[in-house]
């Protein structure tokens, strides 16, 4: 189905997040890198307590993780993280490197630098930062970044430490890495003027070629994050955070204009069918017995630990449940991840996927007679769980029902791998900023300048003259390099294989057999970057032929391992052909004595040719048979 994006009032806008490579991180003089595993570690751990914005207000997202009511545990992984992070010390000076190289990608967007820089508090409450808050400064403001569908806006660009890193994760606790927390990152956010999925992709890209052309950002995954905010007219505003592949954008855009239009519908239904709020109870019952005797596992299981069934009655939903909002996603698991981050449990049932799951059409019978419900119009969800538990996921679903009559909700979502999303915690309200008290403000003056100008970002022409004159590379290539999304995976495999593979090789299997891999049904992105550099390094250095490399791909795509992908490809040395050679000549002895040089060399190449198979060049093997079996008659006289 096409949708007219624009005739929906799509409106995108970016969030780009990008770790820079500076020596120590924002506040203290730890390594701004992450720890090794078998770093030594300190444990330490923090309950998290709730207090109310200067302004008095309560922040939505923070009542929701204190509702969660989670121990966080903290490592500190020795000689990456010190008592900064622990918030045991106040932060040191803002790390005058990452300011610079903010503002030169800030100049390079065509930005402007603020006078006087204030490093904020912004709330951040799931523990992912020691002290509650995330420190961050606006740097410049303003800029844009051109694009062939308009100009986008950039709105402000800011200087900020990264939080910790989530490593564990279960019910009751959460276990984060301190080694990431402080590690600087520039976030740069567009105003809301994207139209199209693909002019997402575009923008983030162009964003991010830039701060890659600084050659001052952290490479590889998880360096580079996106979040975007959706909205289409008739909708609301949705946060979708954690984007970390550029690829996965216009996915995320189109599958959430997708899930807004059948919220919208289901509302329309909603109205339609005369139902209204108040007609979703605020009870639920517990039909523990009526299902003494199923078969379903998560019944059974649920039972035999102590845990209860428990029904909330729909009258009038039947259908409404079952309602596909984007692929693979139905309206019931959007309640079901309500049920999962509010209560705690481990999710739904309802009665648009039932009979299933060993709930046979007699439970369900069952289940509809004890809610005094009729099978042809109405609806229920079950929950299996403590009497708690249940309590707090149903009341986060009975509101989410609720809203179902209004639209869309505004929430924060995470991307799927697959590109869709799933709730994640309610959007911050805006009494989450105010001032860090620890840091003096810093102001812009000269001397700062003139470092940022030392600091050049290349244009995209400039790029595209060291591509054509220093790589090699033909104005085409190179060209087609800086329009697509690839000139950065380009730039990473050169660095990574200089002196060893040629730019031309790198940029044609990029340009030429990913894309030709692409058009055929293959999922070239589940080739790992470090594969795909194994491959064009062992083309570098001789070890397959360059023809050999979309097959190698190919392999690996479906899930190979490098070396099993570059076995049956690998040249073979003129030591190994000789082996094989005399191995033939051996086996063949008498054949060969009986019709003499000049009439085997024929027969003995054919045998040869049949072993080696494009693993050695034609001519090389010829000249190795002739040698041997001349060396072979001259033996005999
Ligand atoms: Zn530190």
């Amino acid at each position: 189905m096409e949708i007219d994006y624009k005739s929906l009032g799509l409106r995108v806008g970016l969030e780009v997040h990008q770790q820079l490579s500076t020596k120590s991180k924002l506040f203290c003089g730890c390594p701004a890198e992450l720890a090794p595993e078998n770093a030594v570690y300190r444990e330490v751990i923090r309950n998290l307590w709730l207090g109310k914005s200067e302004l008095g207000e309560l922040d939505p997202a923070a009542a929701y993780e204190v509702a969660r009511g989670r121990r966080i545990v903290y490592r500190a992984p020795e000689g990456y993280v010190c008592l900064v992070e622990l918030d045991e010390e106040p932060p040191h000076d803002i790390n005058k490197e990452a300011l610079a190289t903010a503002l030169s990608i800030a100049r390079a967007l065509n930005a402007k630098p603020v006078d006087e820089i204030y490093v904020m508090r912004k709330i951040v409450v799931d523990g992912s930062n020691t002290c509650g808050f995330q420190r961050t400064a606006i740097i410049a403001l303003g800029g844009y970044v051109e694009d062939e569908e308009g100009t986008v806006g950039i709105q402000t660009i800011a200087l900020e430490e990264d939080a910790a890193r989530k490593v564990d994760e279960g019910p009751g606790f959460v276990v984060y890495n301190l080694d990431r927390l402080g590690i600087p990152l520039i976030e740069v956010s567009t105003a809301p003027d994207i139209r199209t999925p693909e002019q997402a992709l575009r923008v983030a890209y162009r964003i991010g070629l830039i701060m890659r052309l600084s050659g001052k950002v952290r490479r590889g995954i998880g360096t580079i994050r996106q979040d975007l905010n959706i909205s289409i007219e008739k909708g609301a505003r949705t946060e979708v955070k954690g984007v970390d592949k550029l690829e996965l954008i216009p996915k995320v855009v189109a599958y959430e204009v997708m899930r807004q239009l059948s919220l919208l519908g289901i509302k329309d239904e909603l109205h339609r069918r005369g139902l209204r709020p108040e007609d979703v109870p605020d009870s639920f019952v517990d039909v523990t017995e009526v299902l003494k005797d199923c078969e379903s596992r998560v019944v059974r299981s649920g039972v035999e630990k102590g845990m209860r069934v428990y029904a909330l009655p729909l009258p009038g939903f039947r259908g409404i449940l079952g309602t596909e909002v984007c692929p693979g996603r139905r309206f019931g698991t959007e309640l079901a991840d309500y049920a999962r981050a509010w209560g705690g449990v481990s999710g739904i049932i309802h009665s648009d996927e039932l009979p299933a799951y060993g709930i046979s059409e007699r439970d369900l019978d069952s289940i509809y007679e004890r809610l005094g419900l009729v099978k042809l119009k109405d609806a229920f969800i079950l929950i299996v769980s403590d009497r708690e538990r249940a309590e707090r996921a149903f009341s986060a679903v009975v509101d989410r029902l609720r809203y179902a009559f209004v639209g869309v909700p505004r929430e924060t979502r995470a991307a799927n791998p697959d590109g869709t999303t799933r709730y994640l915690r309610p959007q911050p309200g805006t009494a989450r900023m105010y001032p860090e008290t620890d840091i003096r403000p810093i102001r812009v003056d000269s001397s700062l300048l003139e470092e940022v100008e030392r600091i050049k970002i290349p244009k995209p022409e400039e790029v595209l003259r060291v591509l054509v004159e220093e790589h090699g590379l033909s104005r085409d290539l190179a060209a087609q390099l800086i329009r697509e999304p690839v000139l950065d995976l380009y730039l990473d495999l050169v660095d990574d294989l200089r002196g060893v593979t040629s730019p031309q090789i790198i940029a044609t299997t990029i340009l030429i057999h990913m894309k030709s891999l692409k058009r055929e049904g293959l999922s070239v992105e589940r080739v790992r970057y470090v594969d795909l550099a194994g491959i064009l390094r062992a083309v570098g250095r001789g070890e397959i032929a360059k023809e050999a490399v979309p097959e190698v791909i190919k392999a690996v795509a479906s899930g190979s391992s490098l070396e099993e992908a570059l076995k049956p490809f690998r040249t073979l040395s003129v030591e190994e052909v000789e082996r094989i050679v005399e191995s033939i000549i051996e086996s063949n002895i008498e054949t060969i004595r009986a019709r003499g040089p000049e009439r085997s060399l024929g027969f003995v190449m054919g045998r040869v040719m049949s072993v080696v198979r494009g693993r050695a060049d034609g001519a090389m093997v010829n000249a190795i048979v002739r040698k041997k079996l001349l060396s072979l008659f001259r033996e005999q006289g």
